[in-house]
């Protein structure tokens, strides 16, 4: 697979290893703070992502990002994954967002959110997930949205609603249409700029990682927005969520890559100077059979990732290679993290190496974006109706 990269594709990917790894990875530690200084170091650092041509390079490039294919992302995005503050860096970070409302925002939408969004000066968020219902079944989502002349009348109680306190303004998914035959008619998406009256943060929840630990629990009063911000047509939020969705998980599972290849390194370093029992560590048969399942999932891994790009790119949805490496690659990305914990003993669960953080980042991903159980749910369901296998 790394034979068919171009030349360009190589150039860029040197040129991101060496910002990721030369000027993100040593800041992670200010970032972590998530406090005034760690704005400041992620705003610099997406100055010198634009310095450097590297910002939005998978954004459409008609609305002004590189337009990158989705290969070609792929394989860039496995070195931005290196770093968890990567995404966020070169603007990669908002591209699930900015693809679903590039399909479709209207122009006076594309003017107000879009292209802010593509240039970084603004945060997206997502409103899908409630407290109260199953996450992993949506068609429970309580929240309403009512039309009361000219406006949408919103309420509902929303959580996990990551950038929830940073971003101008939330895709809240609500039921517009009870009486709609089909239940994946009843809901739609409408955007809500946060600073609208009623739109109130109950608070920050506490959870076991630094990234993005600003999932929100967020509650609707009557929060009322235009008619006009309805985001595609009434009716039509499953498939704007899927939408959005689908080329999300594929941006997750290559940035898991970068992470787990990142462990992997860590722990090939570990095993190299590490002194036990009349040996290096590398000379240990367990130790070698870490090293050799890592490699093997990564690589498992990544070229399963490629395949599901590939078909994206080819215009498929993809749904079953989607479902493989979402539940497949956060399993590995788990693995490798684990096992590079424990080569280095007590220092893996330090705040010494980046491994413990890794971790505690590794564990949503069983859950974001649809828990392990439902991929594999849609993937079986899928084959054991007849659907072809992607080897097929
Ligand atoms: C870090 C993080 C960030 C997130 N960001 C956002 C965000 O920005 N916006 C947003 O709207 N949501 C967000 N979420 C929410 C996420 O999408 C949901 O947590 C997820 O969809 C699961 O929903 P739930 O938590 O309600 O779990 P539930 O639906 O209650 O499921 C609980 C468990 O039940 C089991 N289960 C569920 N269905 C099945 C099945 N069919 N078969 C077998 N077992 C099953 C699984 O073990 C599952 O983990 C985020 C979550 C995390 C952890």
């Amino acid at each position: 697979m790394t034979a068919e990269m171009t030349d360009e594709v190589r150039q860029l990917r040197s040129a991101m290893k060496e910002f990721i790894d030369g000027e993100v990875i040593p800041r992670e530690h200010e970032i972590e703070r998530m406090d005034a200084h760690a704005g400041e170091v992620v705003e610099e650092l997406k100055a010198e992502a634009k310095r450097r041509n590297l910002w939005a390079l998978g954004h459409p490039a008609e609305i002004g990002g590189g337009g990158l294919p989705f290969m070609t992302f792929a394989l860039l995005n496995e070195i931005i994954g290196r770093s968890e503050y990567g995404q966020v860096a070169v603007g990669s970070m908002t591209m699930q967002d900015s693809i679903m409302l590039h399909l479709y925002a209207s122009p006076p939408q594309r003017e107000r959110f879009l292209k802010p969004l593509v240039a970084g000066e603004i945060s997206p968020s997502v409103g899908l997930t409630e407290p109260e219902v199953a996450g992993s079944d949506p068609t429970l989502m309580q929240t309403t949205a009512v039309l009361d002349g000219d406006e949408w009348v919103i309420n509902g109680h929303k959580w996990f609603t990551s950038n929830g306190s940073r971003a101008a303004y939330c895709t809240v998914f609500a039921k517009t249409d009870p009486d709609a035959a089909s239940k994946y008619a009843q809901f739609s998406a409408i955007l809500v700029p946060t600073d609208t009256p009623g739109y109130e943060i109950v608070r920050q929840v506490p959870t076991m990682g630094h990234v993005g630990g600003d999932h929100c629990e967020i509650r609707y009063n009557d929060v009322r927005v235009p008619r006009d911000n309805l985001l595609g047509e009434r009716g039509q939020g499953f498939t704007i969520a899927q939408r959005r969705l689908g080329p999300g998980r594929i941006f997750h599972c290559m940035r898991w890559l970068g992470q787990a290849q990142r462990a992997f390194e860590l722990m090939v370093e570990r095993a190299n100077s590490r002194w036990a029992h009349g040996s290096l560590l590398k000379d240990k048969g367990e130790i070698q059979r870490y090293v050799a399942e890592s490699a093997a999932e990564i690589q498992a891994a990544r070229l399963m990732t490629l395949d599901a790009a590939r078909a994206m790119d080819r215009g498929e949805q993809a749904r079953v290679e989607i479902s493989l490496i979402k539940f497949h690659g956060a399993q590995m990305l788990h693995n490798v993290i684990d096992r590079a914990i424990q080569v280095h003993g007590a220092l893996g669960v330090t705040g010494d190496t980046p491994l413990e953080r890794m971790y505690r980042e590794a564990r949503y991903a069983r859950i974001y974006d649809g828990p392990d159980e439902v991929h594999r749910m849609v993937v079986a369901r899928t084959l054991l109706a007849g659907g072809a296998p992607p080897w097929a």
